[in-house]
């Protein structure tokens, strides 16, 4: 069932409304964090109705379920990033569809999309996705092998390396997870020193714990539930 417009807005206000209060408690400024609208499992119509509510960021898993949507909002101008993981064998449909890879892991999948990117002329945005916790996360880099692969991405003309990701463990009090986000944090700061270039993006928090990892940096969240009510699948 797509959702109801008017409980979309206002879950959007109350969203709004915690950004800002997260990033005064840290002295930001609420604009330098992006919303990105998680949208798996939806339907096509929850993005449209997002669309018109004002969202323009929007996050998708999976290639093959960005596809099934795709002739129903083609003509939906917003920005997709892809952030679950991605095969190498579907990087050329991915680069298609998706602005921004914020969950590169690996220097095969880089080689891909960079060549796939450099067909369709395009130059495609990608966060590395980090794995802050090694024990209990499922994907994403190990922290030791982040310079080697950020140094190779940066050789890719058709990739803009712009910052990292995590997905870190899942804890009933967000509290608990403070500590990763700002291990991303500092891995970035360190990485951003040792290439000697600016690596400006964050993005850590979903919707249990988006407060706790603006506070500690994240320019960009990652909202599902929050937004859109809980997903049945
Ligand atoms: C599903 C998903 C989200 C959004 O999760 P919510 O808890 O619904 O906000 C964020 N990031 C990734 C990588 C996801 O797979």
């Amino acid at each position: 069932m797509p959702i109801d417009a008017s409980a979309l807005e206002s879950s959007l206000a109350s969203v709004r409304g915690r950004i800002v209060r997260a990033a005064a408690r840290s002295r930001r400024a609420a604009d330098e964090i992006t919303l990105i609208a998680v949208t798996k499992t939806l339907p096509h119509e929850t993005i449209r109705a997002a669309y018109t509510a004002g969202l323009r960021e929007f996050g998708e898993n999976r290639v093959q379920e960005r596809e099934t949507k795709e002739p129903h909002i083609a003509d939906v101008a917003a920005t997709w990033h892809l952030i679950g993981h991605l095969q190498s064998n579907k990087a050329r449909r991915a680069a298609a569809l998706f602005d921004s890879v914020d969950s590169l892991d690996s220097l095969a999948l880089a080689k891909k999309l960079d060549a796939a990117a450099a067909e369709l002329s395009k130059r495609i945005r990608v966060l590395i996705e980090v794995r802050v916790d090694f024990a209990a996360a499922k994907s994403g880099i190990a922290e030791e092998e982040l310079p080697d692969l950020a140094t190779q991405v940066l050789a890719l003309p058709h990739l803009d390396l712009r910052g990292l990701m995590t997905v870190p463990p899942l804890f009933g009090d967000p509290e608990r997870v403070r500590p990763f986000f700002r291990r991303l944090r500092e891995l970035r700061d360190e990485l951003s020193r040792r290439l000697a270039r600016p690596l400006p993006e964050l993005s850590m928090g979903m919707s249990h714990d988006f407060e706790v990892a603006i506070e500690e940096g994240a320019t960009e969240i990652r909202l599902g539930s929050a937004l859109f009510g809980p997903r049945s699948l």
